[in-house]
């Protein structure tokens, strides 16, 4: 009843035990989500080529030495062109503002790199779709931050569904709202600046929901939307005055997915009091499924089966049988955390790259997820329903 099972294909396949070259640009939040990564995953995971960190770059200098030493990298240089071109880079990891993607990417993958880019790809589509062109016409793997869907309680969801354990897909709800951007004194960043960030909360918590709508229910067709710009301005981060917010604080759409389900997606970076609730419940001719991220060890799982009076929801918790849990942790209910998401997406590319399989989410498949991200802004402000 789902063609969308990709996610966890690739990690269980054994790979070629080899080095692979680290680049990595940016030491920011993501740049040390990466970092950790590389340097955790073969003592998690094992069976995986090795990462050698090679070379990191940021601005200024000082601070790319600082954290090289940091992250336990070779080298650090403030250009980044330096880490696409080096030779003993066989990988760059891109985790920049996303005004920056497009360029570092594209050379990346001109000079033969693998590239594993955050989320989103781009700031339109035409630019996401110029990405994964070129990474497909190169042959380079590319992987995308898509986070959430490596989560064991999201994989664990998609063979539940496959089982056909809630029967066929009706109806899909979800929601991703966080509050950072909710105080009304909060200084500009280049998060509210078109040509800086793209979309607001569609391009950076958005998508995170679209990944899953798509890995639970397939693809989505079209969808009709309204979004918001609740603060319009804030103070520039000087005291100089106030700046413009160009992009949105909230979106909402009703969808239909291609396989005839009905659902609805929201996204909020202004919600006081949610700080990741990226959440969605499934419902299925014979049950539902429930996920919360901010109980990310969870599901939550109800069966139509039981008598009346045992009628209810059953919780299920992350542990060794919900792979890769147990390359963690032998025990069950002691729960994974964000970064340990980032070492299982990292350890899937690294296998990726040194075996057959293609790797998932790469930029093909980013580019569906953030086309629905721009038809949502597009049906918003036209008023009309957006075909995909
Ligand atoms: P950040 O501001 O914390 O870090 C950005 C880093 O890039 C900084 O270290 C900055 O100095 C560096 N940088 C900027 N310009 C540079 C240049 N020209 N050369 C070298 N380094 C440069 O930002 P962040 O929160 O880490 O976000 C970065 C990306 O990660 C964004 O695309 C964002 O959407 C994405 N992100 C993904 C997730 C996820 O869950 N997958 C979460 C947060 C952010």
């Amino acid at each position: 009843c789902i063609e969308y099972i990709f996610y966890f294909e690739s990690e269980q396949e054994s790979t070629e035990m080899r080095e692979l070259g680290i680049g990595l640009i940016g030491t920011g939040f993501m740049g040390k989500a990466h970092a950790l990564a590389f340097g955790a995953l073969k003592a998690v995971m094992g069976d995986t080529p090795t990462p050698r960190l090679e070379l990191l770059c940021d601005t200024p200098l000082k601070q790319a030495n600082k954290m090289a030493n940091q992250f336990g990298f070779a080298r650090a240089t403030d250009d980044w062109k330096a880490v696409v071109n080096d030779p003993r880079v066989d990988v760059v990891s891109i985790t920049t503002p996303n005004h920056l993607h497009l360029e570092m990417a594209l050379a990346a993958i001109a000079a033969g790199k693998h590239v594993y880019c955050e989320k989103p790809l781009s700031l339109t589509v035409a630019q996401a779709q110029e990405m994964a062109d070129a990474a497909v016409k190169s042959g380079v793997k590319t992987m995308i931050g898509y986070s959430y869907i490596k989560n064991p309680a999201f994989t664990h969801a998609q063979r539940l569904i496959a089982d056909g354990v809630i029967g066929d897909i009706v109806h899909f709800r979800g929601w991703v709202d966080e509050d950072y951007q909710a105080d009304p004194d909060l200084p500009w960043t280049w998060r509210a600046k078109i040509s800086e960030a793209g979309l607001g909360a569609l391009g950076d918590l958005g998508c995170h929901l679209v990944s899953m709508a798509y890995g639970i229910a397939g693809p989505i067709d079209s969808l009709i939307a309204d979004m918001q710009t609740i603060h319009k301005t804030r103070p520039l981060m000087d005291g100089s005055g106030q700046a413009e917010v160009e992009n949105e604080d909230t979106a909402s759409a009703l969808i239909r997915f291609s396989n005839g389900a009905h659902g609805s997606l929201s996204t909020s970076r202004s919600a006081w009091g949610r700080k990741n609730r990226l959440a969605w419940e499934v419902h299925g001719t014979k049950g539902m499924i429930c996920f919360d991220q901010e109980r990310m060890n969870e599901l939550q799982v109800y069966r139509h089966t039981n008598e009346a009076g045992l009628q209810g929801f059953q919780t299920i918790l992350t542990g060794p049988e919900h792979p890769p849990y147990a390359d963690f942790c032998p025990a069950a209910g002691h729960q994974l955390g964000f970064n340990d998401l980032k070492i299982i997406e990292a350890a899937a590319f690294l296998r990726d790259i040194a075996g057959d399989a293609a790797a998932h989410p790469d930029f093909t498949d980013a580019l569906e997820f953030e086309k629905v991200i721009h038809a949502i802004a597009d049906s918003a402000r036209s008023g009309v329903r957006v075909s995909i």
